[in-house]
């Protein structure tokens, strides 16, 4: 399996940071205040989501939910109640703001460029795995963006395009099944029961289907060392945090064979950076080394976090078994 990184460094005068402050500000308040009313699960008697460990430890609380992290497998995962993630996905006002004109183009600006490397990176992975990157049929999980869609769309990559659990999705009469691709870009963080949507995922492909996905790694330096300081990591959204071994356990429990699991994150530094204050006293080597690194320092170490999958942000390709 190739799990080794080519280093991969965004060109920094060419992308804005990625959400936009006052939007993002927005959208927080609207989950931080549906999470903090929500009902939480405090005595965990389901298992791990990975690997089906029955221990756990609180590792950290944030907007009230907790998150317990496994001993076994190490991931994380938000102590969040199925139906309360249900009646969240249906949340109006944040809804109402994703669907704005204003965050969709705000985020295809800021996005953009970023969008083009996915679309190459699915090209050249479809190419290695099944041969071709043209006429497949795709099923798409979870996009939020009209403009990530339609650039899918115009890719070449197309024969057909569904699009399902996804605030933008049209209920399709037709299910696509026999699918060549199945997309899930940063969306499986957010699920419940990430074993029985993966078996769905599985019934949708065709045999050696690929299964396209992002997410963010429990085993990630920010996540860990900044626990719930993290601003970008939130309950409701990023439920499930998984390191390396529990994605390939759920995975392999599901019926996929993992090809590709790679940490290609470019943002972990700057996150540690944004908050290095709340290191002060619970990590003083990484807050001296923060405080003190020049830049080639830091993008070195950010290197190193890439190349050696210890970036939060993991991008994984998996095939149907048959
Ligand atoms: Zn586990």
């Amino acid at each position: 399996m190739f799990t080794s990184f080519d280093y991969y460094e965004q060109a920094e005068k060419l992308v804005p940071p990625l959400k936009n402050p006052s939007l993002f500000e927005r959208e927080q308040n609207i989950i931080k205040n549906f999470a903090e009313s929500a009902h939480t699960v405090e005595d965990w008697n389901t298992g791990c989501p990975f690997c089906k460990e029955k221990e756990y430890k609180l590792f950290f609380t944030k907007w009230k939910v907790p998150y317990y992290k496994c001993p076994n497998c190490f991931s994380i995962y938000a102590g969040i109640d199925g139906e309360e993630l249900k009646r969240y996905k249906k949340n109006e006002a944040l809804a109402a703001l994703r669907l704005d004109w204003e965050y969709q183009s705000d985020t295809s600006n800021r996005r953009t460029i970023l969008w083009n490397d996915l679309l190459d990176w699915y090209r050249f992975r479809c190419f290695r795995y099944l041969g071709k990157n043209q006429n497949l049929k795709i099923l798409d999980f979870g996009t939020r963006y009209r403009e990530l869609i339609r650039l899918i769309k115009n890719s070449g990559l197309v024969h057909s395009y569904e699009l399902r659990n996804s605030i933008l999705s049209i209920n399709a009469d037709e299910k696509t099944e026999s699918a060549d691709v199945v997309l899930c870009m940063d969306y499986i963080q957010m699920e419940f029961v990430p074993l029985q949507f993966l078996k769905e995922v599985h019934k949708s492909l065709k045999d050696n289907g690929l299964l396209f996905f992002s997410i963010r790694m429990g085993s990630g330096i920010d996540v860990l060392a900044l626990k719930e300081n993290n601003k970008s990591i939130f309950p409701y959204e990023f439920n499930l945090l998984p390191t390396p071994k529990g994605l390939r356990i759920l995975l392999e429990q599901a019926g996929f064979e993992v090809l590709e699991l790679t940490t290609p994150g470019t943002m972990d530094v700057s996150y540690l950076h944004e908050q290095v204050n709340s290191l002060e006293n619970e990590n003083a080597f990484l807050y001296y080394f923060l405080k003190t690194a020049g830049a080639a320092e830091l993008a070195e170490f950010q290197r190193f976090l890439q190349k050696s999958g210890l970036s939060s942000y993991a991008q994984l390709v998996a095939r149907k078994e048959k």
